[in-house]
């Protein structure tokens, strides 16, 4: 069996060799309670870099131990079974799931996994319907003041990533009559207008980005999803208009540094914030999980009715998920990364 280990934690840029890969037995028998999984998919996420530092600078993750196991969202099948709800055939998913080919793992701790309602794509239940995808359902309608006939115009940084491409189809859905995002390739920007039915896209690394908001929003900004924060977000907030609403989703332009989270605005953004009474609250998925049943069914039903385009860049292979992960930190996936271990 393979594990992929952490060996190196600290402030910088994340790169694959801070993930070692190495072979191990599991147990050859399981004990009541417990359910042998073979892995299917993992997922990589902005978050994990928190858990590299030694303080994750939030309470509600734990740092990765040096040469621990790493863990993170994952989803399998169950290969055996002694959880009196879970049989052989299961499909399975949790938050926890270690980076591991196969493992022995509570059965009380697992989710299970319905496929018809990705339409078999299991994967599906790492992203647009899992948490990325409540991420940005939820973060619009409980910070996003979305109203169907009001006129909005949202702008959606990181567009093109797992939440951000959800994030302004979502928005559509939801009401807003204009959606523009912001990315970081022309092939991102032309697959958010051509696929995902976003109004237009700006490539951030091309051009001057506030002429091109400001050509593109001609009414100003009413909803900013923001899930990168830095210089991107300061050119956003500047042309935000009076009582507009910022959906904090994430800041991860700044991910590599010492800062706190949320990071202060620099003096003259936080200015035209508090002037123009804009919102910007800080959203956390996970205090919302009262709401997630119900928002999966919602996110599914869309996906199955072509309403919600799902984009996914896979990696094959436990010993690539190190170089998945700093490939998604520096935007070298369209919609979710996945990794997939076994078929
Ligand atoms: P993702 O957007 O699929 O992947 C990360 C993307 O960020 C990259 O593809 C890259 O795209 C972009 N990026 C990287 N460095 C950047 C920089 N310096 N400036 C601008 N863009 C940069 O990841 P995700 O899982 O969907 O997460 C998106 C955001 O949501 C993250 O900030 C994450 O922390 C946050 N999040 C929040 C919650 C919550 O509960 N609040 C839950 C889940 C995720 P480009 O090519 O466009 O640069």
């Amino acid at each position: 069996w393979f594990d992929s280990k952490i060996i190196l934690g600290k402030n910088g840029v994340p790169v694959a060799e801070n993930f070692r890969l190495e072979q191990s037995t599991i147990a050859d028998t399981i004990q009541a309670g417990q359910v042998r999984v073979r892995t299917l998919y993992l997922s990589v996420d902005p978050y994990m870099r928190c858990r590299m530092n030694e303080e994750t600078g939030s309470d509600y993750l734990v740092p990765w131990q040096l040469s621990e196991v790493a863990d993170g969202g994952g989803v399998g099948v169950v290969e055996e079974s002694k959880h009196d709800n879970l049989a052989e055939g299961d499909f399975v998913t949790s938050f926890n799931w270690p980076w591991q080919t196969a493992a022995i793992l509570d059965g009380s701790l697992l989710q299970k996994l319905v496929p018809q309602l990705v339409n078999g794509h299991l994967s599906y239940f790492l992203g647009a319907a899992g948490i990325t995808g409540l991420t940005a359902l939820l973060g619009i309608k409980e910070k996003g003041h979305v109203a169907v006939g009001a006129n909005q115009t949202m702008v959606v940084s990181g567009a093109a990533g797992a939440c951000g491409s959800l994030a302004g189809q979502i928005g559509r859905l939801e009401g807003c009559s204009r959606v523009v995002g912001i990315a970081g390739t022309d092939e991102k920007c032309s697959i958010l207008v051509q696929e995902m039915g976003f109004d237009a896209a700006i490539n951030y690394k091309k051009g001057n980005v506030a002429e091109q908001l400001c050509e593109l929003c001609p009414s100003g900004v009413d909803v900013y999803f923001d899930n990168v924060g830095g210089d991107i977000s300061d050119t956003v907030i500047s042309q935000m208009n009076q009582n507009s609403h910022i959906i904090l989703c994430g800041q991860i332009s700044q991910y590599n540094k010492d800062v706190p989270y949320p990071p202060p605005l620099p003096p003259d953004t936080e200015k035209i914030q508090k002037e123009r009474n804009i919102t910007r609250e800080r959203f956390l998925v996970l205090n919302y999980m009262d709401k997630q049943e119900a928002g999966i069914l919602q996110l599914c039903q869309w996906i199955q009715e072509g309403k919600l385009k799902v984009r996914e860049t896979v990696v094959e292979g436990l010993a690539n998920i190190g170089a998945a992960f700093q490939s998604m930190m520096s935007g070298g996936n369209i919609g979710k990364q996945i990794v997939l271990v076994s078929k």
